[in-house]
């Protein structure tokens, strides 16, 4: 489909980045498995060499499939241009890397995928790099924590896991007036969750092992911005570090993504019901979902997410009460997995308890603690919402909640 023509959604979804294979005339895109291609002229072989039209050269410079997959995500996400990568990790590490340098300063959210506080707080600053954790729902904290040499804002919206939202315009504002760039994880939100253009924000990225493949049997990554820093990604990232996602996974990735519209509304649908069920439980003490009028955010929900996504995260009493129920859940249930992980058709539920994320990942004090326990108190149970019937996971919550 050519890139410019507008279309639909589900048309975008189906379509972008696939054309019928030159070759075969086949209609459903092949999964090229070749990692290199025959050469019809003489050429170098350095990633300096590579230009917008360069032919195919060898898989971990540009694969077709891969290609495929980077079209159809930049479309959905409408940016120019879009990188894949092996995991969400990798394309946090090719952020971090490719735009920080020893010297710089970066903030990142003090709440965010468990993976990225880590590498954020422990392998950057050994790299010479500064960071700042803030709480990203106070704006004043951002403000303040900007710094003259401060040149990546990273947020994550809504974070994980206790889906608390970040004000994204007021963030790009504040990043762009400092001279930093804004990027964000929109991975819990999906591509199609928010207008990350209209937001400001210069790169977004996403765990496409989540929402975007959709099915949970393939670990994938991107980030998605203007050509130009997607490219000096590509170079850095892909071919430097080398951290390229399989053909084979971007072909998987690119079938889940052909039905991201669908899936989301049917993700925001169930996830609805299941989180208005849960609210009414004499059991749960709270329940956070942004699609729920109880949202902490509610009116920052409404002006920036267009899908409130799949993901719900509620209390049951303190830790023991939590942990004895987490046991009983993965005894009683019999549809909801009890498993990491999240945007899958299969619904996924996880206990998540607040000391030992203290302990490991967040490492938060004072304020930001607090932050931290208003939306989570003692412990949560992160759902993830998959595409069964609703009233087949509530019977299954009920199972074990009784
Ligand atoms: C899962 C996840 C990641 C990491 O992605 P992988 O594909 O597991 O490497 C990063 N950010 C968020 C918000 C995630 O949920």
């Amino acid at each position: 489909m050519k890139r410019n023509t507008p279309t639909g959604l589900m048309t975008t979804a189906i379509h972008a980045g696939e054309t019928p294979d030159v070759g075969t005339g086949a209609s459903s895109p092949p999964i090229h498995m070749s990692s290199a291609y025959v050469s019809h002229e003489v050429s170098g072989f350095s990633a300096h060499d590579l230009t917008d039209d360069s032919p195919y050269c060898y898989t971990r410079w540009a694969n077709p499939t891969v290609a495929m997959l980077e079209g159809k995500i930049a479309a959905l996400q409408g940016t120019e241009a879009c990188l894949a990568l092996a995991s969400g990790m990798a394309a946090a590490a090719a952020l971090f890397f490719t735009f920080l340098s020893k010297g710089d300063h970066a903030l990142v959210s003090d709440v965010s995928y468990a993976g990225v506080a880590e590498l954020a707080r422990d392998t950057l600053p050994r790299m010479g790099i500064e960071v700042t954790a803030v709480d990203f729902s106070n704006l004043d904290a951002v403000a303040a924590a900007l710094r003259p040499n401060t040149k990546l804002v990273h947020s994550e919206s809504p974070a994980n896991p206790i889906l608390r939202l970040t004000d994204l315009s007021a963030v790009s504002r504040l990043a762009h007036d400092a001279g930093a760039l804004h990027s964000t994880d929109a991975t819990f939100a999906s591509p199609l969750g928010m207008d990350t253009a209209a937001l400001g924000i210069d790169l977004v990225m996403h765990s496409i092992t989540k929402y975007v493949g959709g099915h949970g049997d393939a670990v994938g990554g991107a980030v998605a911005g203007r050509a130009d820093p997607i490219k000096q990604m590509r170079v850095e990232a892909g071919i430097h570090h080398g951290g390229i996602l399989s053909p084979f996974n971007a072909w998987l990735i690119a079938r889940g993504a052909s039905t991201l519209p669908l899936r989301m509304k049917a993700h925001q649908a169930g996830a609805l019901a299941v989180a208005e069920w849960l609210e009414s439980h004499p059991k749960v003490t709270q329940v956070v979902y942004p699609g729920l009028a109880s949202h902490p955010q509610a009116d920052l929900v409404r002006r920036q997410m267009s899908n409130t996504s799949g993901m719900v995260s509620f209390q049951v009493g303190g830790v023991a009460t939590g942990e004895a129920l987490a046991q009983q859940m993965i005894d009683r249930m019999e549809v909801i997995h009890y498993a990491v992980s999240l945007g899958h058709h299969r619904s996924l539920i996880f206990w998540m308890e607040t000391e030992a994320l203290m302990n490991t990942s967040f490492r938060l004090e004072g304020a930001q603690r607090d932050s931290y326990r208003a939306f989570a108190g003692d412990g949560i149970f992160r759902l993830s919402v998959g595409l069964e019937d609703a009233e087949d996971l509530i019977a299954d919550l009920d199972r074990a909640l009784s």
